[in-house]
């Protein structure tokens, strides 16, 4: 049911509840809504401020929290109680950032290189995940203070990096701030959907979203065909972005003043300032030629030619990744339609002027560039809304799952490039008699042996009524959900028990590892077919050992001596063919047994009817 709002500020009720779009940066993070009258989007904000909400967490003595402009104060006077890219923690273990655990200056926790990082304040843990609800919950709160209308359902943004692990974190985020999070949308997904691109059915295009924010620099490749978004390839570096232009400003200064390293690692407050003014300097720049300032009674001053030359070796580390990201798309630059550019640092003209003339195209930069991710989100929340009938947002499965079955075979159950969500079931049974367990192994990639393809997790179905092998029915279907998260059941079909795993972790695997696991499955085809078809013969010739034998135990009497020795011979040279690698043979051996075994298995089968027949009284 619907819940109807009454918005204050203009006194008309609202119908419908909002869904507001959500970029959670790194270094900022906004909202953004569509316009109920213009049906523009637009990021939120209050009178006075900025739409741009610092992804800053300040914890003071008592016990309060500040959030945003508020809590990027105490960065330099509290750094150890100010969570600054908390983004970067999401869905990590120590292990994971203990080569960076220098970069942050707050207390992160390391009991086990493989739990999720935790962050201590006082005495209190906080999680990753917890740090973002507070960022996510003070949006929330903004909308809802902007809107004068509850505010319960967003769409939430993360790179188009990020693995489930991540994006389920994310998610966890989003609920423990309050919010329904309907789906979770890559930040160049949302970037291009701010274009209007992939919005309507309008056949293929490519597009390179080039994203430079604070303190990370992404680039990614995608393919828009039909509204279909595929991510062919990402790149980027995790540790480059605007702040570190500031910092080359502040060395330039520190140069020019003459200030020692020591003497500005022994004054932190001039160390700030100088990298506030930097900043300031940086951004005054992107629209003007000079820039002065005054700092201690010294005068400060950068021209754009500096600036320029201070920031154009940066630059170029951008563009070596652009390079790598065309690469592994297996795309050559012109193929390469639009250029999209996203992030605060894409406001300096000199890093549009670098990366237009290396795709050799002018970039589309009109829409602002900080606000684009929120205001693509917001666009994706329309859609999901239902207010943008003709649009249509799908995303596929990058590789291909499955289970493993006999002979480690790869069944696969859900296609690479299926449209999310997806769902699809098959049927299995068990391989021994009186087999009350059965281990589902869940596999992700292309190859036919199970063991080239990355195992996700294994689910165990127990209490399976023992019963013959191959009566029991286990039916194993796969559910993937909007976000790409798999949830695997398997139910046994004649007594109902079932089992289900979701996996939220460990699914997420790079762009550029799905290109390495497609470019393996394609060059090792081949041997891939024949190992298959040698696994398949095994199996078979296996299955029938234990037939034959199961047979003979029950029914050897039956048999004459000659059956019997050719049997054991037979046997014997299929035990034999099973253990070197030879299909052929073993299909050859398989068949021999099958050809003696058959005429006495079948008298029998007819002998053993005959006397059930005489035991009953069918007159
Ligand atoms: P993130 O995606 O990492 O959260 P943003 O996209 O908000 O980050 O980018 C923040 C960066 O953009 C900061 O380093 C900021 O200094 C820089 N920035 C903002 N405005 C300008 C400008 N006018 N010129 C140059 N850099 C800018
Ligand atoms: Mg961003």
């Amino acid at each position: 049911m619907a819940k109807i709002g009454i918005n204050i500020a203009t006194g008309s009720l609202q119908k419908e509840e909002i869904i507001v779009g959500i970029d959670l940066g790194t270094t900022n993070s906004l909202v953004a809504i569509i316009h109920p009258e213009t049906k523009q989007p637009i990021a939120l904000k209050e009178h006075n401020t900025n739409t741009l909400v610092p992804s800053v967490v300040y914890f003071n003595k008592l016990g309060d929290i500040l959030v945003g402009d508020e809590a990027k104060e105490f960065l330099i006077s509290a750094p150890e109680r100010t969570i600054f890219s908390a983004k970067r923690l999401l869905g990590k273990n120590y292990g994971d950032i203990k080569n960076n655990a220098s970069f942050f200056s707050y207390k992160i926790i390391d009991e086990d290189a493989n739990r999720q990082v935790k962050i201590k304040i006082d005495n209190k843990f906080y999680s990753p995940v917890d740090l973002s609800a507070l960022i996510l919950k003070e949006l929330k709160t903004r909308a809802e203070h902007i809107l004068k209308t509850p505010v319960h359902k967003a769409v939430i943004t993360v790179p188009a990096y990020f693995n489930d692990a991540q994006r389920q974190a994310t998610r966890d985020a989003g609920k423990l701030a309050g919010l329904d999070v309907l789906r979770i949308i890559n930040e160049p997904t949302a970037a291009s959907l701010a274009y209007g691109l992939g919005i309507k059915k309008e056949g293929q295009k490519t597009i390179a979203v080039y994203d430079l924010g604070g303190g990370t620099f992404d680039i990614s490749i995608l393919n828009i065909n039909e509204g279909v978004f595929e991510v062919l390839s990402t790149n980027g570096d995790t540790y480059l972005g605007g702040d570190d232009f500031d910092m080359a400003i502040l060395k330039y200064w520190q140069k020019k003043m003459n200030i020692s390293d020591e003497e500005l690692l022994n004054n932190p407050s001039l160390m700030q300032a100088l990298r506030l003014k930097g900043e300031e300097a940086k951004k005054y720049l992107s629209t003007n030629e000079f820039y002065t300032t005054t700092l201690n009674d010294k005068m400060l001053s950068l021209t754009k030619n500096d600036l320029n030359n201070l920031l154009k070796p940066l630059i170029n580390k951008t563009i070596v990744c652009c390079k790598k990201a065309v690469k592994d798309a297996g795309l050559s630059l012109n193929k390469i339609d639009e250029i999209i550019m996203v992030g605060g640092s894409t406001r300096v003209p000199l890093v549009n002027d670098i990366v237009g003339e290396y795709f050799g195209k002018v970039v589309n930069n009109s829409v602002n560039p900080d606000e684009i991710v929120a205001l693509g989100a917001a666009i994706q929340a329309d859609i999901l809304a239902g207010n943008n009938k003709d649009a249509l947002l799908l995303d596929i499965t990058p590789l291909s799952l499955g289970i493993e079955t006999a002979g480690e075979l790869m069944d696969v159950i859900i296609a690479r490039n299926s449209k999310i969500p997806s769902s699809a079931a098959r049927e299995y049974t068990t391989q021994v008699d009186g087999q009350i367990n059965m281990r589902i192994s869940i596999y992700q990639g292309e190859r036919d042996i199970v063991k080239d393809n990355r195992l996700l997790a294994t689910l165990n179905l127990k209490g399976i009524p023992a019963m013959p092998a191959g009566l029991a029915k286990v039916s194993v279907s796969f559910i993937i959900n909007t976000d790409g998260i798999l949830t695997v059941k398997a139910k046994e079909l004649r007594s109902g028990v079932e089992q289900f795993i979701e996996i939220k972790s460990q699914l997420g695997i790079d762009d550029e590892t799905v290109e390495k696991m497609l470019l393996d499955a394609m060059s090792n085809a081949k041997n891939d077919i024949s190992a298959r078809a040698l696994a398949e013969a095994s199996t078979e010739g296996e299955q029938l050992l234990k037939t034959t034998e199961r047979f003979l135990q029950k029914n050897a009497g039956l048999l004459i001596e000659n059956e019997l020795a050719e049997t054991a011979e037979a046997m014997q040279s299929l035990q034999l063919a099973l253990t070197v690698a030879d299909k052929n043979l073993i299909q050859n051996k398989t068949e021999m047994l099958n050809d003696i075994s058959r005429p006495y298995a079948e008298r029998i089968m007819n002998s053993a009817v005959g006397e059930a027949m005489k035991g009953k009284n069918i007159f």
